[in-house]
């Protein structure tokens, strides 16, 4: 049987408690402070779990997130739960808020109330990221569209053909051009 765990804060042993449905993942909580214990790795897993379920959001609620953020309160080095070495305070994630107690062997500690930031910062930041890829995948889209109308542009007037009749000077050159880029490009490519 495992050592009982203590909470870093107030000392209390910590519940093992299951947060995502069927048992997948057991944390550690305090029910005197409402902190959670996070074995390495079990965090990155419920966060991944949630992304989906709260894939809604806003940028109001990122700005209150960080928001929360401006009053910090104490902060306190406590120690790991699992080594009793003091942990490390990292911030989570870029303007999420949340300062982790973090042990590098063991795991991360969240005072109460950080994990429930850190499903608001990731629903909202899911959210963002989401969003600025497809912009990005749009705009490559685009590029790639635009690179192929102008491949086909050089090709039509370099087989002499009516498109290219209609304006030649600009045509015409452009065909050689990628005649002799293509040229070049096998060359290089074999
Ligand atoms: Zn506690
Ligand atoms: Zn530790």
């Amino acid at each position: 049987m495992k050592t009982k765990r203590q909470c870093p804060r107030c000392r209390q042993i910590l519940q093992p408690t299951s947060l995502l449905e069927g048992g997948r993942v057991q944390v550690d909580t305090c029910t005197q402070c409402r902190g959670l214990w996070f074995d390495a790795g079990e965090l990155q897993t419920i966060l991944k779990a949630t992304t989906d379920e709260l894939a809604r959001v806003d940028q109001q609620l990122i700005g209150a997130i960080t928001d929360r953020s401006a009053s910090p309160g104490e902060v306190h080095y406590g120690p790991c739960p699992v080594c009793c070495a003091v942990m490390d305070r990292c911030a989570h994630g870029h303007r999420s808020g949340v300062v982790a107690d973090r042990c590098r062997t063991h795991g991360v500690w969240l005072d109460g109330g950080e994990l429930e930031a850190l499903f608001d910062w990731v629903a909202a930041g899911g959210h963002l990221l989401d969003e600025q890829m497809s912009v990005e995948r749009r705009r490559k889209e685009e590029r790639r569209e635009q690179a192929r109308a102008e491949r086909l542009a050089a090709a039509g007037v370099a087989t002499g053909d009516a498109a290219g009749a209609e304006h030649p000077g600009h045509h015409r050159s452009g065909g050689w051009l990628a005649d002799a880029l293509a040229d070049v490009l096998e060359r290089v490519a074999s």
